[in-house]
This record gives C-alpha cells, structure tokens and sequence, in this order.
C-alpha cells in the first residue's frame, strides 16, 4: 500500500490571490500566525503565475480580481494539471456565481465578509482532504512508479515497461503484500475472465520480473506456489 506522507502545517503553503490590499495584508498575516508559509498574489495574472511556478498545498482565490478574474485563474490552473484545492473568496452579491465556481472545480467558497476562524476551518479541512488525494506515486524499497509521468524507476535507474507491464506492477504495487491470484490479476489489467489455459499472466510477470528485479539484491515480486503472485519490499514502512 502506498504511504501517505503526513505533514504538518507549519509545512504547508498558501496562495493568497486577493486585490483588496487590506484584506490580502489580513489573510496573510492571519494564516502565517496560525503557522502557515504564505505568498500574496494581487492580481489574477500574478497568481496564476505563482501558482504554476511553485507548489501550493491550496489557493485561496478572490473572485473580482484585476487582469484575470477567479474564474479564469481557476481554470488555467485546472487547465495545467494543478489539482491543489481552491477556496473561493466571493462577495455576497455574488452568490449565483458559486455554482460556476464549483462547476469550474473549485473546492470550497466563502463569502465576504467572513470570520478569520471560518475561514481558517475551512482551510484546515481542505487541507487534510488534500493530503488524502490520490497520490501520483507508488514506492516499494528502491522502486518507484509516477502514476502521472507513466515512469518507473528502480535504484535511480529508468525502466521501460509496456503498458500492460506498468499496469500489472501498479496493481501489485497497490495490493503489495497481498497475494493476488491470477484471476484477480487477469480481470483487473487485462479486462478478461481466467482462462486457466492461458499463460500470459505467468509471461507477464516473467517479463516483468526481469525488468524490475533481475540484478538487484532484493526481489519485489514473488510467486506463491498455486496461489499467485504477490509484490513484497524489505522496507517496513505501512
Ligand atoms: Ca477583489
């Protein structure tokens, strides 16, 4: 199973993109009291560039903003892969854009004016829903698949894989430890009922094996005689 990595606020950062001086000055200073690292963008062209050039944990994003609007932030953002929540700070006759917000993909909104404690629960709650996302890599020891790059990579060296290949070692990945008969593995990469005839799961994970293991000192991926095949690392990490 994949380890979430769990940090703590002080290393969590936030993208304040807020044009009103006084209330992007307030947001700031509030959130780097309550322990946060924070960066203030005061137009939208500035925040959508700082947000593509750093990696926030969350955006905190005024609607009304000088040179792009939130709406067009959010969505350059979407646009480029960035997946980190969004808050939306909305003014109060604003109301019928919070639908387009959140059909835009925006995760939360607010609206102004608001209590610094309700704002910072709400930040704190996305946050931690952040952290449970999906990760975009698997590890076992030394190897590690990037689930977005489609890449693996063992001992810092590159290996190619096919795409059924990478598919066979994502599952054992997320079932590591797991034996998985090869049923299970032939229904879930290969979209087909166990013809136990065939031999190509066996092939696969042969071929695999050569790729991933052949040559290092601990093998990740083990057969279990009539049972299946299962992914286990030294490492002990949960
Ligand atoms: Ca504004």
């Amino acid at each position: 199973m994949a380890a979430y990595e769990t940090r703590h606020e002080t290393d969590m950062r936030i993208l304040i993109v807020e044009d009103e001086r006084k209330t992007g000055d307030y947001l700031k200073q509030g959130l780097g009291e309550a322990g946060f690292v924070t960066d203030l963008a005061r137009d939208g062209i500035d925040g959508v560039h700082r947000a593509l050039a750093e990696d926030y944990d969350l955006v905190l994003l005024d609607v009304m903003l000088p040179g792009r609007d939130g709406w067009q932030v959010l969505r350059e953002l979407r646009q480029a892969g960035r997946s980190m929540p969004v808050l939306f700070l909305t003014a109060r006759d604003q109301v019928a854009d919070r639908v387009k917000g959140l059909e835009l993909g925006a995760d939360d909104y607010l609206v102004k004016p608001f209590a610094f404690s309700e704002l910072l629960a709400r930040v704190r709650t996305l946050l931690r829903r952040g952290q449970a996302r999906e990760p975009d890599r698997l590890h076992a020891a030394d190897l590690e698949l990037d689930l977005l790059r489609r890449r693996v990579v063992r001992a810092g060296r590159r290996i190619d894989l096919t795409a059924k290949e990478f598919a066979l070692l994502e599952l054992l990945l997320r079932r590591r430890g797991e034996v998985l008969p090869r049923s299970l593995i032939a229904s879930q990469v290969w979209d087909m009922n166990f013809d136990s005839d065939t031999n190509v799961i066996d092939v696969a994970v042969r071929r695999l094996r050569a790729k991933i293991d052949d040559g290092f000192e601990h093998r990740l991926i083990r057969t279990v005689r009539g049972m299946g095949y299962v992914l286990e690392a030294p490492d002990a990490s949960p």
